[in-house]
């Protein structure tokens, strides 16, 4: 028997339909896959990649790029005391204020903001060498503790900063996990000095 045109087109449609809803799933997928849910900042994953692409542009053109590794201090204590949705919300807005804190401005051009722990949050700046980097990291640290002054909460934050600079050559291997090193350490320094702090 042979279908009516009408079925036909209706199956054509729903089929349509069905492939629409597919292209668009996929595409929040591959989203979520690449963002994290909580931050909307990039996963680990994806922020090491784009680093890797960074790094061996800044080599090839012979220009700096730093990195910033950003750590929430005592952020324990505010699950602890304010429970873990409070700490959640804490982490939105640290994100949000580090993600669109100085950009475009006259020492950083363009930034990149990845979440690569819990609360730890890596910035990468194309272009800017280890003083520029120091001083967003110091406005970013001191824009978040401003936010946070009136509020139920207070939140302060510790940075370390490293840089790639190009006499450092094209030779220079594993230079991503290098940086990431140098700023944990210089995180760390910063810790043990007080908190609230950010160590070049
Ligand atoms: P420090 O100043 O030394 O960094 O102290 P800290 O308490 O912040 O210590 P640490 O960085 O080691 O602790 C991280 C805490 O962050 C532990 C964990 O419960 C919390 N955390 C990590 N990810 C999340 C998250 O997605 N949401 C919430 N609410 N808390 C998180
Ligand atoms: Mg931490
Ligand atoms: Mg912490």
């Amino acid at each position: 028997m042979v279908k009516p045109l009408k079925d036909i087109i209706d199956e054509h449609r729903e089929l349509n339909e069905r492939n629409k809803r597919l292209i668009k799933d996929v595409l929040k997928w591959k989203k979520t896959a690449r963002y994290d849910d909580l931050t909307g900042l990039m996963r680990r994953g994806t922020f090491d990649t784009l680093m890797e692409r960074l790094v061996q542009r800044s080599k090839r053109i012979g220009t700096p790029l730093s990195y910033i590794l950003v750590d929430i201090d005592h952020f324990k204590k505010v699950n602890d005391t304010y429970g873990h949705d409070t700490g959640d919300e804490v982490l939105k807005e640290v994100s949000y204020l580090l993600n669109e804190g100085i950009r475009y401005s006259d020492i950083v051009a363009r930034k990149f903001t990845g979440r690569i722990g819990g609360e730890e949050i890596a910035l990468v700046l194309p272009g800017t060498d280890s003083k520029g980097a120091s001083v967003v990291a110091e406005r970013l640290r001191k824009s978040i503790e401003k936010h946070f002054k009136g509020k139920k909460v207070k939140i302060t934050i510790s940075a370390g900063v490293s840089s790639y600079t190009p006499e450092e050559g094209e030779g220079v291997s594993k230079v991503p996990l290098e940086l990431y090193k140098t700023a944990d350490k210089k995180l760390y320094e910063a810790k043990d000095s007080g908190r609230n702090k950010v160590v070049y």
